[in-house]
């Protein structure tokens, strides 16, 4: 199916049966003065804490030495990424750079959806990894992450993403599944998220880009902390020119693998 053909679709769902989103685009911070204190250490105090089954310290201990050395390189750079508008790029200079990368077939993409941009009436549930994506369901067909599985290019792994917990155990076991593959990534998430878990990417040697999600964001520590376990009220959205950049990222790399 085509975008236009998805496009008319999706309108005929929302006149059968409309799915509740932002009345209002909130304008919000994204990360607010008091939580920017410190965060790099709330990060790490964070993800130490809360990795209860120990994943990410098993995949830490995998290489030791090379992660410590990529993890404290980037706590010393001023910001773990580079940014242009709702991207964030991480071992990435810019966007041609991430195109190249994308079609080279030595590597596997990560396409992750942070949960908290699900619709409520998601079929498979908000805080979960799951995600029916059926174009046939009306509220899968509004959704904007049923709209980006119709274009997965080859040798992509796609998820939904709960926790960073979670998301951090999937990266170190695809790269233990997959050793000769290069991990790349793209992954919506909350400018908060992509600034305080960088570090962690970086040090995992995976390149990719970050896609800045606006609307309800978390800009606190107490929202991101409870979203983290699960309570997510609000709703946040990938804005309409940032959708289409990142779906012409998914459609570049099956240009590119189509090519080759
Ligand atoms: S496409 Fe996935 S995330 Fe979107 S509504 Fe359907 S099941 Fe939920």
């Amino acid at each position: 199916m085509n975008e236009e053909e998805w496009d008319k679709g999706a309108l005929l769902a929302r006149q059968k049966m409309p799915i509740k989103g932002l009345k209002i685009l909130p304008q919000m911070v994204g990360i607010s003065p008091e939580t920017r204190k410190g965060l790099k250490w709330k990060s790490l105090k964070w993800i130490i804490q809360e990795d209860k089954k120990g994943a990410i310290r098993k995949g830490f201990l995998r290489h030791p030495f090379k992660h410590l050395g990529r993890f404290v390189r980037s706590l010393l750079a001023p910001l773990p990424y580079k940014r242009e508008g709702d991207l964030f790029f991480y071992g990435v200079p810019h966007e041609e750079a991430f195109k190249e990368l994308l079609g080279d077939p030595s590597t596997l993409l990560v396409l992750g959806f942070s949960y908290c941009h699900k619709p409520f009436e998601c079929p498979s549930g908000r805080f979960t990894e799951d995600c029916l994506h059926d174009p046939e369901n009306n509220v899968c067909r509004q959704c904007f992450i049923g709209k980006a599985h119709q274009f997965i290019p080859p040798q992509t792994v796609s998820l939904c993403i709960p926790t960073i917990h979670h998301i951090g155990a999937k990266i170190f076991a695809l790269q233990e599944a997959h050793p000769q593959k290069k991990i790349l990534f793209i992954i919506t998430a909350c400018e908060m998220t992509l600034t305080m878990f960088g570090d962690l990417g970086n040090m995992a040697g995976i390149q990719g880009i970050g896609i800045r999600l606006d609307g309800r964001i978390c800009n606190t520590m107490k929202a991101f902390e409870l979203s983290e376990k699960g309570t997510k009220p609000g709703l946040t959205v990938v804005l309409d020119e940032t959708q289409g950049k990142m779906l012409a990222l998914l459609k570049e790399r099956s240009k590119r693998f189509q090519k080759a």
